[in-house]
C-alpha cells in the first residue's frame, strides 16, 4: 500500500483527481440544483393540475348555485309543494352530473326528489341543512344523500314572507374528477380527494366506498391540507403512502372545498432523477476519459520517459559507463535527461581518470618494490661480500669498491674509530672527486653527525654549519651517516657532491638517496660489528687469555702448516721452547696473580722481539714455543740466546712491588735437521730445554 502511494503514477492520478475536484463539484451541485430545479417544477406542475381541478369543481359548484338558484325561483319548488318530482325527474335526465336534485321543507320534510337514491333519515338533524335554513344563503356541506362521493349543495327557497321555507339541493357527482383538466392527463397511481372545511373526506379516488363521508381532520394529509389551502407537500395519506401532495382550496360563500392530488413520488420525480443520473453519468464518462487521457499523457510524455531515465541510471550505476538517456524535446524531463547526460559523461571521465591514477599509482609502487627490491639485494650483497671478508681490513676494500656504483654522482668515504672515541680514521675512499678530509685522522667531535649520534645533511650553507673534517671549501652536499650497530657507534659513512655552485638545482639529496644511504650505513656497521666481533671471537679461540700470545691449539696448526710450507719451499724452520726457571717460587713467594704478571710481562717481552713471521705461542703454564719460520738451527739459537739474555733484564712488578728478576731455560730444534714431523720437532726441542734445566738452567740447548 505503502508503495502504491509512493508511486509516481498513483501520485500523477491524484493529481488529475485534484485538478478535476473543483469541476467535477461544480458539475454536481449543477447536477443537483438541476434536479431540485426538476423538483420544484414537478411541484409545481402537480399544482397546476390541482388548481385546474379545483377550478373546475369551482365552475361545477358554480352552474349547480345557479341551477339551485333558478330552481329556487321556479313555481313549482315555491309553491307546489308537493309534485315537483316530475320537473327534477326530466332536469336531472338532462343534468347527469348530479345524483339528486329535491326539496325539503324548512321542518325536515323531503318535499320532492329525483335521482336514484333518496335521503334518508332524520333530515332536519342534518347540520348543513340548518346552517341553509338559518343563514338563507346558499352552502356546500354535507347532504350525503345516496351512495359514492358526491358535494352536496343546498339554496334557501323563500316564501313571500321573505322566510326560509325549504332548501332546494342538489347532490354533485364527482367520480369524474380526474377527468377534470382537460388536455392533462392524470399520472399513473395518483390519488385524488376532496375535502371539506371541516376535513370531511367527500371524495377519495381510488377506492371511494372505503373514504367518502368520514371526517378524518387529524389525518395527516387532511391537515395539510386545511393548513395550506395552496401548495405541496410530502405526507403520507389516509393509505398510509407517503406521496407528493398538491392541495388547492376553494373558498367561497357555500364554504370551503379542498381539492387534493397525490402523486406518486417515484413516477413524479422520475425525469428529475434521471436528469439527474444522466448528469451524473455524463462526469463519470467525461472523469474517465479525463483519467485515460491524462494517464496515457503520463504515460508517454512523462513515466514512460522517467522510466527510461532511471533504467539508464541503473546501467550507470551497474558499471554501464557508457549508459546516456534519451534526451527527445525540451521540457524539463529533456533538461533533465540532458544534465544526467552531462553527469554521466563527466562521471565517466572522472572514473576514467581515476582508473589512469590508479593504474600509475600502481605502477609508481611497482617501480618502488622494484627499486626496493634491487636495493634490498645489493645490501644483502654488500652484506655478503662484507660477511666473507677475512678481516676488517679486506671489508674496508670491499666497502670502498662497492659503495661507489650505488652512489655514481657522490664521492665519500669511511671512517672508524680508533683506539679512543675521540678519534676516527678514514679506511676507505671513492668516487670522482677524492676530496678527502684535511687529515686522514681526525677528530670526531669535528663532526656534526658523530656528535649527535644521527644522520647530518648538508645542502648548502642555510642548512647548518659544515662539519669541521670537510675540506675548504666545503662541497655542495654532503651527507654525514654514523655507523651504529648494537648500540655502538664504529664510524661514519660520508657522501658528497661538489663543490659545483652553479648546480643549484642538484643541491639537495632526494628523500629517496637519505633512505638508501641510511640503509647502506646500516648495513656497512651491522656487517662492521660482525666482522669485529667475529675477530674477537676467532682472537679468544687462538689466543691465550694471560699473555695475548697464540695459544697451544693454534701453535700446532701453525707448526703443522709451516713446516709443510718449509717442506715444498725446502727451506729451514726452527722451533724453540722456553720455561721460565723456578717459575713455583713466584707463586709461592707473592702469589698466583703475581705468576700471571711474571706470565703477562715475559709475553709481551717475547711479542715485541720476535720477527715478521715469528710466532710465539704459550705452550702451557710457564711453558712458550716459537716458531720461526726461514730459520736454521744456528740462527734460531743466537736469537734464543739474545732473548734469554733479554730476560734477564725484565723489571717485573706487581700491585707496586718487584718481583725481582727472572731467568729461562730455552731448548732448540730445526727442520729438516732435528725432524720432520710437529711432534718429533717438539719432543727434540722438549729435550734439548731439559737439559737446559739440567746443565744448571739460565741455557740455551740445541738438540742433539
Ligand atoms: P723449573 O722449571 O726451573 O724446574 O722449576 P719450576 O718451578 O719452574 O717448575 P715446575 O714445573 O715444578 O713448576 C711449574 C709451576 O708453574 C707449577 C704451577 O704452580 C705454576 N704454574 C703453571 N701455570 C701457571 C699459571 O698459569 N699461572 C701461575 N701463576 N702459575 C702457573
Ligand atoms: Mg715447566
Ligand atoms: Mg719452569
Amino acid at each position: 500500500m505503502r508503495d502504491l502511494f509512493r508511486s509516481l503514477r498513483f501520485r500523477l492520478l491524484l493529481l488529475v483527481l485534484l485538478a478535476l475536484a473543483p469541476a467535477s463539484s461544480l458539475f454536481i451541485y449543477d447536477a443537483w440544483e438541476d434536479r431540485r430545479r426538476a423538483e420544484a417544477e414537478v411541484q409545481h406542475d402537480a399544482l397546476r393540475l390541482t388548481q385546474l381541478v379545483a377550478a373546475n369543481l369551482d365552475g361545477q359548484v358554480e352552474q349547480a348555485r345557479q341551477l339551485l338558484l333558478a330552481l329556487s325561483q321556479l313555481p313549482e319548488v315555491r309553491s307546489a309543494v308537493e309534485g315537483c318530482n316530475g320537473l327534477l325527474g326530466r332536469l336531472l335526465q338532462r343534468l347527469p352530473m348530479y345524483e339528486n336534485l329535491g326539496v325539503i321543507s324548512a321542518d325536515g320534510r323531503l318535499v320532492c326528489v329525483a335521482g336514484p337514491s333518496a335521503p334518508e333519515g332524520d333530515l332536519a338533524s342534518l347540520r348543513d341543512y340548518r346552517r341553509v335554513v338559518d343563514t338563507g344563503e346558499f352552502t356546500v356541506g354535507d347532504f350525503h344523500i345516496g351512495a359514492g362521493p358526491v358535494i352536496g349543495l343546498g339554496y334557501p327557497v323563500f316564501d313571500s314572507t321573505g322566510r326560509t321555507a325549504s332548501v332546494a339541493f342538489a347532490t354533485l357527482r364527482i367520480s369524474r374528477l380526474d377527468r377534470q383538466a382537460p388536455g392533462r392527463p392524470m399520472p399513473e397511481g395518483r390519488v385524488i380527494m376532496v375535502v371539506d372545511g371541516r376535513g370531511t373526506v367527500l371524495a377519495h379516488f381510488p377506492d371511494p366506498q372505503r373514504w367518502s363521508g368520514r371526517l378524518l381532520p387529524d389525518e395527516p394529509v387532511v391537515a395539510a391540507a386545511l393548513l395550506t389551502p395552496d401548495g405541496t407537500r410530502e405526507v403520507p395519506g389516509l393509505d398510509g403512502v407517503e406521496r407528493l401532495y398538491a392541495f388547492s382550496g376553494l373558498r367561497g360563500p357555500a364554504g370551503d372545498l379542498h381539492v387534493l392530488i397525490g402523486f406518486d413520488r417515484d413516477s413524479a420525480f422520475a425525469p428529475a432523477g434521471r436528469v439527474m443520473a444522466r448528469n451524473l453519468a455524463l462526469l463519470g464518462l467525461v472523469g474517465l476519459v479525463a483519467l485515460l487521457a491524462s494517464r496515457f499523457v503520463a504515460e508517454t510524455m512523462i513515466l514512460r520517459r522517467l522510466k527510461a531515465l532511471v533504467a539508464t541510471a541503473g546501467r550507470l550505476k551497474a558499471g554501464d559507463m557508457a549508459a546516456r538517456a534519451y534526451v527527445g524535446g525540451r521540457d524539463e524531463i529533456a533538461t533533465l535527461a540532458s544534465s544526467f547526460n552531462d553527469m554521466a559523461v563527466r562521471l565517466s571521465a572522472e572514473m576514467l581518470e581515476e582508473q589512469r591514477a590508479k593504474e600509475a599509482l600502481a605502477r609508481r609502487v611497482d617501480e618502488l618494490v622494484a627499486q626496493r627490491t634491487q636495493e634490498v639485494d645489493v645490501l644483502n650483497r654488500l652484506g655478503e661480500l662484507l660477511q666473507a671478508s677475512d678481516d676488517v681490513d679486506e671489508a674496508y676494500g670491499v666497502i670502498g669498491r662497492l659503495v661507489q656504483p650505488l652512489f655514481p654522482d657522490e664521492s665519500g668515504w669511511l671512517a672508524v674509530y680508533g683506539g679512543g672515541r675521540d678519534q676516527a680514521e678514514v679506511v676507505a675512499r671513492w668516487g670522482p672527486d677524492r676530496a678527502e678530509p684535511p687529515e686522514s685522522i681526525f677528530r670526531t667531535d669535528s663532526c656534526w653527525g658523530l656528535r649527535r649520534g644521527r644522520p647530518y645533511i648538508m645542502t648548502g650553507p642555510r642548512s647548518g654549519p659544515p662539519c669541521r673534517h670537510l675540506p675548504s671549501p666545503p662541497p655542495t652536499v654532503s651527507m654525514c651517516l654514523p655507523l651504529a650497530a648494537q648500540g655502538e657507534t664504529l664510524g661514519l659513512l660520508h657522501l658528497h657532491r661538489g663543490p659545483n655552485p652553479v648546480d643549484d638545482a642538484a643541491a639537495t639529496f632526494p628523500e629517496t638517496k637519505v633512505r638508501f644511504a641510511s640503509m647502506v650505513a646500516e648495513q656497512i656497521a651491522l656487517s662492521l660489528a660482525n666482522l669485529r666481533l667475529r675477530d674477537t671471537l676467532r682472537a679468544q679461540s687462538i689466543r691465550d687469555p694471560v699473555t695475548g700470545l697464540y695459544n697451544r691449539r693454534y701453535m700446532e696448526e701453525t707448526l703443522e702448516r709451516e713446516l709443510r710450507r718449509a717442506e715444498r719451499a725446502g727451506r729451514p724452520l726452527g722451533v724453540v721452547m722456553l720455561d721460565i726457571d723456578h717459575f713455583k717460587q713466584f707463586n709461592d713467594a707473592f702469589g698466583h696473580d703475581s705468576g700471571d704478571a711474571v706470565l703477562r710481562r715475559l709475553g709481551d717481552y717475547l711479542q715485541a722481539n720476535l720477527r715478521r713471521g715469528d710466532v710465539a705461542c704459550r705452550q702451557g703454564g710457564e711453558e712458550f714455543v716459537l716458531i720461526m719460520p726461514e730459520t736454521a738451527p744456528g740462527d734460531a739459537q743466537r736469537r734464543a740466546d739474545q732473548l734469554r739474555e733479554g730476560t734477564k733484564d725484565l723489571r717485573v712488578a706487581h700491585l707496586g712491588r718487584s718481583l725481582g728478576t727472572l731467568t729461562v731455560s730455552i731448548g732448540v730444534a730445526g727442520f729438516p735437521e732435528h725432524g720432520s714431523t710437529p711432534e718429533g720437532l717438539l719432543k727434540r726441542a722438549d729435550a734439548a730445554m731439559y737439559r737446559a734445566k739440567q746443565a744448571g738452567r739460565d741455557k740455551v740447548v740445541m738438540a742433539e
